[in-house]
């Protein structure tokens, strides 16, 4: 019969996966169901982007491409690392896989040996843990508390750092909490890897380009020079141009890391798709001025989905720097019943009651290491967010 290898052994389907499959069949039996999960913008593809792709596939821009990112992409990327964050980054130390995603599993399937540490900062993008595994290392969760405003306290991870630490990955603006670190909160823990050398950092800067009331973005390499040398700095063109579906993401990093990774991907995937590299040069180089009219339609969208839910008693809402998603507790309203006399007493059971009786789809904080919360993507017309958060606010009121 069938057997599967030991690193995929402790991945199971993720809840996540399962409550969009309940979100399905409830939409197939004809409930109005919103999806509030969605790790994309609901926005389209610019135009002029689509049409740098066009003409890419007319012009027979249509074969095998440099393995790890055409030279024109590389030469946007690097273009785009200096304007915007102030590194510089040659040709042989940028590397361009399909998505972030793609570039963060060739960072471990090149660096980790079996048993080596990865330590991730609770709640964190669900994947990581399993991407860490598949590459057969070891996911080290450090808690990120709310007091904290859901950062990394630096003497967490200083305790958390072993001999078999190999790196520490770091997201900002964060999925699912939305939080985002200012200069003077990064400088700790920055700090902390200057005192430990065999650790490197990853900075997952993938929601670069969603943060709100005009706070500044920062990423390590660029305010610690000093750690520019093992520093991964990732990104990619998913969130910041509606891009999911292109599958283009990139990283900066020093060089003899950069080829271990394209290793990996000559056996993998080769290179990302001719077209879709053709469409990142657009978008890198091309008119940037749709970042910011997005960005003001997503800060409009958390501060509706906040209120909305700091009004609910029982719940509460830190009002996230960026990203789209909120990360908001429902502590409150652990130990109360259902009408129908099922008793609240975890994120999961607070989730599946929406689901079930009140047609929202929200994913439970435990799904990504922090209970009890749950995670709202506010990548959704205002309309429906105004409808979903009516939807829980009326939930709540029924419990008791
Ligand atoms: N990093 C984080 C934190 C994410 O939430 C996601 C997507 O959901 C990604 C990376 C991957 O993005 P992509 O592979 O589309 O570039």
């Amino acid at each position: 019969g069938f057997r599967s290898a030991r690193r995929i052994g402790a991945i199971g389907v993720s809840e996540i996966l399962k409550i969009g499959a309940v979100a399905a069949r409830l939409k197939r039996e004809g409930r109005p169901v919103i999806v509030l999960g969605a790790g994309e913008p609901d926005f389209d593809t610019p135009d002029h982007i689509k049409a740098a792709a066009e003409k890419a596939i007319r012009a027979g821009q249509t074969k095998y491409t440099t393995l790890d990112g055409t030279a024109e992409l590389k030469a946007a990327i690097s273009g785009k690392f200096l304007r915007e964050n102030g590194l510089a980054y040659a040709a042989d130390e940028i590397t361009v896989g399909a998505g972030a995603k793609q570039v963060i599993h060739n960072a471990f399937m090149a660096t980790l040996n079996p048993g080596d540490e990865v330590i991730l900062a609770a709640p964190y993008w669900t994947s990581y843990a399993d991407m860490v595994q598949i590459a057969e290392g070891v996911p080290v969760n450090v808690v990120c508390r709310e007091e904290n405003g859901f950062r990394l306290d630096a003497a967490d991870l200083e305790r958390a750092i072993t001999p078999r630490t190999r790196w520490l990955l770091l997201n900002s603006p964060s999925n699912p909490t939305g939080s985002a670190y200012s200069q003077a909160q990064l400088q700790p823990i920055l700090e902390v890897l200057k005192r430990h050398p065999h650790v490197w950092l990853i900075a997952d800067d993938i929601y670069e380009h969603l943060i709100y009331d005009g706070l500044p973005f920062v990423t390590a390499a660029q305010i610690e020079p000093g750690l520019k040398n093992r520093t991964l700095t990732v990104n990619g063109v998913s969130k910041a141009y509606a891009m999911t579906g292109w599958r283009v993401g990139y990283a900066g990093g020093p060089k003899e890391l950069i080829g271990a990774m394209a290793v990996v991907q000559s056996q993998s995937t080769t290179n990302p798709s001719s077209v879709s590299q053709a469409a990142a040069v657009e978008a890198l180089t091309g008119p940037q001025d749709l970042l910011a009219e997005r960005c003001a339609a997503f800060q409009r969208r958390r501060d509706l989905v906040v209120d909305a839910l700091n009004a609910i008693d029982g719940v509460t809402c830190r009002r996230p720097e960026g990203a789209f998603y909120t990360f908001a507790s429902c502590a409150g309203l652990i130990g109360r019943r259902t009408p129908e006399g099922t008793l609240i007493d975890s994120d999961s059971a607070f989730c599946r009651y929406l689901l079930e009786q009140h047609d929202v789809a929200v994913v439970p904080g435990s799904c990504f290491g922090l209970a009890p919360y749950f995670r709202i993507s506010y990548a959704a017309s205002e309309a429906s967010l105004e409808e979903a958060t009516g939807r829980i606010a009326k939930a709540c009121e029924k419990l008791a």
